[in-house]
C-alpha cells in the first residue's frame, strides 16, 4: 500500500538537473552549485495543531511547503530540493493527490524539486525538510541588525491571525482572509533581493512582535516600533484599534519577512522589493537595548498582549 502512494508520488515529482538520483534508492543524490552553502530548514504540520483538521488537502499542501520555502526565503537562499515525510491515518490515494496538487503547484513556481521522503502508517502529521542554496557567506541571518537601522515588514502581517479568529468564533471566513491563513504566499524573490542589503532578516510565523525579538536578541540591540506605520488592510481596519494592534504585531502565521537595513539603503530597499512586487513597510528603528517598544502617534508605550505562540504553553486550534 505504503508503495503505491510513493509511486504516486514519484510519478508526479519534477526533475531538476542538479538531481543525480531522485525518489526510488535508499536516499537522493544531490549536487549543489560550486561556491554555494547549503541551506536547510524543516517543519512539521499537525492536524488539530498547525491547521484545523477540516483543513482541505489542497491548502494543505501548499501550506507544508510555503512554510518551509518562507525559512529559505528569511536566509536569502534560492530553493532547490525538498523532502517529504508524510504519516497517513488511511491510504487515500485521492487525498494524496490532492494534497500534492497544492504542493506541486507552488513547487513547479519555486523551481523547486521533491526529491525523497518517507511514507508511514500513524495519526496525520507532515514534516518537510527543503533544501535551499546561497552563495557562501551572503546569507539572511538573524544577528547581524546594527544600532540606526530601519526596520521592515513585506505584505500585512495580522490578516492570517484575523482569519483563524473569525474561524475559532464561529463565524463565516472572509475569503481574502481565509487565503492568506491556507495559502500564504512566501517571500522568496523578496529574500533574494535583499542579500547584500539586509543587515538582519526573519520570517515572521509566530507574530510580527516576538519574531523581531528573536531578532534583537541575535543580534544584541533593541527596536522602536511606530504602530502607525504597520500596514493596514481593509480588514483589518474593520476592527477596534486593540484587537487591530494585538493581530498586527502578535498574530502569527503570516509568513511575511522582517528586516533590517542601514538608513542609507532605504532607496534601495524600496525599488528591490517594488521589481519583485513585494509590499512592504518601514516600522521602526534599531536601538540599545535587548527587546520591541512600541509607541503610538503620541508616543506612549503599548505591549502587546501576549508574546508570540509557544508550543508546549497552548492548547490547540
Ligand atoms: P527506505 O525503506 O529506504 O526508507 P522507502 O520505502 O521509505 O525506503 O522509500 C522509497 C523511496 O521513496 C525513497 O527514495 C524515499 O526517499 C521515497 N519516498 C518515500 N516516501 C516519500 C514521500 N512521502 N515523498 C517523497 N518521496 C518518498
Ligand atoms: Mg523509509
Amino acid at each position: 500500500m505504503e508503495f503505491a502512494l510513493i509511486d504516486r508520488i514519484r510519478r508526479r515529482a519534477a526533475a531538476r538537473g542538479d538531481v543525480v538520483l531522485g525518489i526510488g534508492d535508499d536516499a537522493a543524490l544531490l549536487r549543489p552549485a560550486a561556491g554555494c552553502e547549503l541551506v536547510a530548514t524543516c517543519d512539521t504540520l499537525n492536524a488539530g495543531v498547525h491547521f484545523p483538521s477540516e483543513t482541505v488537502p489542497f491548502d494543505l499542501g501548499w501550506k507544508t511547503l510555503a512554510v518551509s520555502l518562507s525559512d529559505l526565503a528569511a536566509m536569502g537562499a534560492e530553493p532547490a530540493w525538498c523532502l517529504l515525510s508524510l504519516s497517513l491515518p488511511q491510504p487515500d490515494a485521492a487525498w494524496l493527490d490532492a494534497f500534492l496538487d497544492g504542493l506541486l503547484e507552488l513547487a513547479v513556481d519555486h523551481g523547486i524539486a521533491l526529491v525523497g521522503g518517507d511514507t508511514t502508517h500513524g495519526p496525520l502529521s507532515i514534516a518537510l525538510t527543503a533544501l535551499g542554496q546561497v552563495p557562501a557567506g551572503a546569507a539572511l541571518r538573524r544577528d547581524g541588525a546594527c544600532v540606526g537601522d530601519d526596520i521592515w515588514v513585506t505584505g500585512v502581517p495580522g490578516e492570517a491571525a484575523q482569519a483563524l479568529a473569525q474561524w475559532r468564533s464561529g463565524v463565516p471566513v472572509d475569503a481574502t482572509l481565509r487565503a492568506r491563513l491556507d495559502r500564504p504566499t512566501p517571500r522568496v524573490a523578496a529574500g533574494l533581493a535583499l542579500r547584500g542589503l539586509a543587515t538582519a532578516c526573519i520570517d515572521v510565523s509566530d507574530g510580527l512582535s516576538a519574531d523581531l525579538g528573536h531578532v534583537l536578541r541575535a543580534s544584541g540591540v533593541g527596536a522602536t516600533l511606530a504602530l502607525e506605520a504597520l500596514p493596514c488592510s481593509a480588514a483589518l481596519a474593520l476592527l477596534g484599534r486593540d484587537e487591530r494592534r494585538a493581530l498586527q504585531a502578535g498574530g502569527g502565521d503570516d509568513y511575511e519577512l522582517c528586516f533590517t537595513a542601514p538608513p542609507a539603503r532605504r532607496a534601495d530597499v524600496l525599488s528591490r522589493l517594488a521589481a519583485c512586487t513585494t509590499p512592504v513597510s518601514r516600522i521602526g528603528v534599531v536601538v540599545a537595548g535587548d527587546a520591541p517598544r512600541w509607541v503610538d502617534a503620541e508616543g506612549r508605550t503599548w505591549c502587546p498582549p501576549r508574546a508570540g505562540w509557544q508550543h508546549f504553553l497552548e492548547s490547540p486550534a
